[in-house]
C-alpha cells in the first residue's frame, strides 16, 4: 500500500513597494546654491547635482521618474522625510513657507507621478521650521500637512494622532499594517525634548504605538513601521541620534513584541547610508530587520577647515514582500553613477544589488540578514569591504580596517551604546584603540549629530 504525502505549499503573493527618503531639495541651486559649500562654482554644479551640495529638482524629479519607469505596479511607497536642504548659512535662508512648499511640491509630484499609488509620509528632522523642532501638540506643519497627506492615509484615527504628534497608522490591505513614527520628537537636536524627564511620552506616541502594536497581535495583523532616524546607534559610529530615555523607551516597546512577530520590519532614513540592523531578542534570536535606505541627495559636509562624510551617490529602493503574510523578500537597491549622470546629461539609474544574492540569502528576513551579518567577520574582509562600498552606493571605495569592520558587525546588533561598545571590545582589544582617536571620535560625533 502506497501512502501518498500531499504537501499544502503556499506560494508567496509578491508584491513591492518603494522606499525614497532624504530628498533635501535645494530650489535655489541654479542661483544662490543655498546648500553647496563655498567652494563649489556655478560651473561644477552638475545638471543632477553635486556631492557638496543637496539636490537639484532634476534629480529629485529624474528619481521618482525612474521609480516609475523601473516599478509602476507598486503597491505602495514609503516616504521617510528630510525634504528640506542643509543650509550653509545658519539662519535667515529657511522658512515656515520653505517648509510647507517644498513638502507640497514633492508631495504633488509623487501624486503625478504615481496617481493610483498610496504614499505612507513621514517627517524628517529637517521637515520643520525651526530646524528639527518638532512639538508634542497641535501646530501649522501638522495641521497642513494633515491634509495634504490625509488623500493618502485609511484611518479614522488618523487626524487624531497626526495632529498631536505628526505619527499615525493605517492598513495597507487585510492583515497587514503600516505604523509611521515621528522619531524626530526624541532627536538630541530636538531642543523641546530637554524639558521632557526620562518617563514622559512626547505626543503619547510611546503608548499609543504600543496599544496599536498589542491591538494588530489582537487582530492577526502583521506590522511595517516606517519612521525617519532609527532606534540605536548612529550606523556603526557608536552614538545615539535619540535622548538615551527615549531611545530606552522605543527599544522597550519594540521587544515587548519581538517574540510575537508581529513586527515584520523597520524602515528608516536619515543616515543617507546603506545599511541593515537587526533585532535580536535576550535568548540571541534575530526577531526584527531594520533597513536603512541611502538618500536621494548627494550631499556631504565641507567647511574650510573640516570634511567629513562618506561621497556617496543617490539611491532608490524596491522592496519585495509576501503579500499574504508581510514577510520581506528581497531589497533592490538602484543608484545614480552622478558623475556620469552630469557628463552625460541624462540620469541613467541602474541597479545596484539584490540582498539575496549578494549575501546568499533565501529572504530579508532577520534570521537570513544575521546569516549575512557573519559574513561581515571575513578575515579576507571581503564581504565586508563590499558592504562598505554599497552602504556609499560606490562613491566611495577607499579599504576599510579591522576597526571598521568590527564597528559594522557590532553596530548591526547593538541598540544601544554599552552593548556596542562591549562587542567591539571583544572583537577589537581596547589595546588597540589609541586615545588619539577616541578623542577624534567625539569630535565627529558632536559635528555629525549638529548638522543630520
Ligand atoms: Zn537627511
Amino acid at each position: 500500500m502506497f501512502l501518498t504525502v500531499f504537501l499544502c505549499v503556499t506560494e508567496a503573493d509578491i508584491g513591492h513597494f518603494w522606499h525614497l527618503t532624504d530628498l533635501h531639495l535645494d530650489y535655489t541651486y541654479g542661483g544662490k546654491a543655498e546648500s553647496c559649500h563655498n567652494e563649489v562654482t556655478p560651473s561644477q554644479r552638475g545638471m543632477f547635482g553635486s556631492g557638496l551640495c543637496d539636490a537639484p529638482w532634476a534629480l529629485i524629479n529624474s528619481s521618482v521618474y525612474a521609480m516609475k519607469e523601473i516599478a509602476p505596479d507598486v503597491d505602495f511607497i514609503i516616504w521617510t522625510g528630510d525634504n528640506i536642504f542643509h543650509p550653509r548659512a545658519k539662519t535667515g535662508v529657511l522658512s515656515m513657507d520653505i517648509v510647507l512648499n517644498t513638502l507640497d511640491n514633492i508631495t504633488r509630484l509623487l501624486r503625478e507621478v504615481f496617481p493610483d499609488v498610496t504614499t505612507y509620509p513621514t517627517f524628517g528632522n529637517h521637515d520643520y521650521f525651526p530646524y528639527a523642532q518638532f512639538p508634542s501638540h497641535d501646530n501649522k506643519i501638522y495641521r497642513h500637512m494633515e491634509i495634504t497627506w490625509g488623500v493618502w492615509v485609511n484611518d479614522s484615527n488618523f487626524r487624531k494622532t497626526f495632529r498631536k504628534g505628526g505619527y499615525y497608522s493605517s492598513s495597507i490591505r487585510p492583515g497587514l499594517r503600516l505604523i509611521s513614527l515621528n522619531t524626530n520628537m526624541y532627536y538630541t537636536r530636538n531642543r523641546l525634548s530637554l524639558n521632557f524627564t526620562d518617563s514622559d511620552d512626547p505626543a503619547g506616541q510611546f503608548e499609543w504605538f504600543n496599544d496599536t502594536l498589542a491591538a494588530a497581535v489582537r487582530n492577526k495583523e502583521k506590522v511595517i513601521v516606517i519612521a525617519h532616524i532609527s532606534p540605536g546607534l548612529k550606523g556603526y559610529e557608536g552614538f545615539l541620534w535619540m535622548y538615551k530615555p527615549f531611545n530606552d523607551m522605543l527599544n522597550r516597546v519594540i521587544s515587548r513584541y519581538m517574540e510575537s512577530g508581529v513586527i515584520r520590519a523597520m524602515h528608516v532614513g536619515h543616515d543617507h547610508d546603506d545599511e541593515f540592523k537587526i533585532y535580536y531578542d535576550n535568548k540571541g534570536i534575530p526577531r526584527i530587520p531594520v533597513f536603512i535606505a541611502p538618500s536621494v541627495t548627494p550631499w556631504r559636509y565641507k567647511t574650510d577647515q573640516l570634511e567629513f562624510g562618506r561621497s556617496h551617490n543617490p539611491g532608490i529602493r524596491l522592496v519585495s514582500y509576501d503579500r499574504f503574510n508581510g514577510r520581506h523578500l528581497n531589497i533592490i537597491q538602484y543608484y545614480l553613477d552622478l558623475d556620469k549622470a552630469n557628463k552625460d546629461s541624462h540620469a541613467q539609474w541602474q541597479l545596484l544589488y539584490k540582498a539575496t544574492d549578494v549575501y546568499d540569502i533565501p529572504d530579508v528576513s532577520a534570521r537570513s540578514l544575521s546569516n549575512a551579518r557573519e559574513l561581515m567577520l571575513d578575515s579576507s574582509k571581503k564581504h565586508v569591504q563590499d558592504y562598505y562600498e554599497r552602504l556609499t552606493l560606490m562613491g566611495d571605495t577607499s579599504k576599510i580596517d579591522d576597526k571598521c569592520q568590527y564597528s559594522i558587525y557590532c553596530g548591526m546588533r547593538y541598540f544601544d551604546v554599552p552593548g556596542f561598545n562591549k562587542c567591539l571590545d571583544k572583537y577589537y582589544s581596547l589595546a588597540f584603540r589609541p586615545v588619539a582617536s577616541s578623542f577624534v571620535i567625539i569630535i565627529v560625533t558632536v559635528i555629525i549629530s549638529v548638522l543630520f
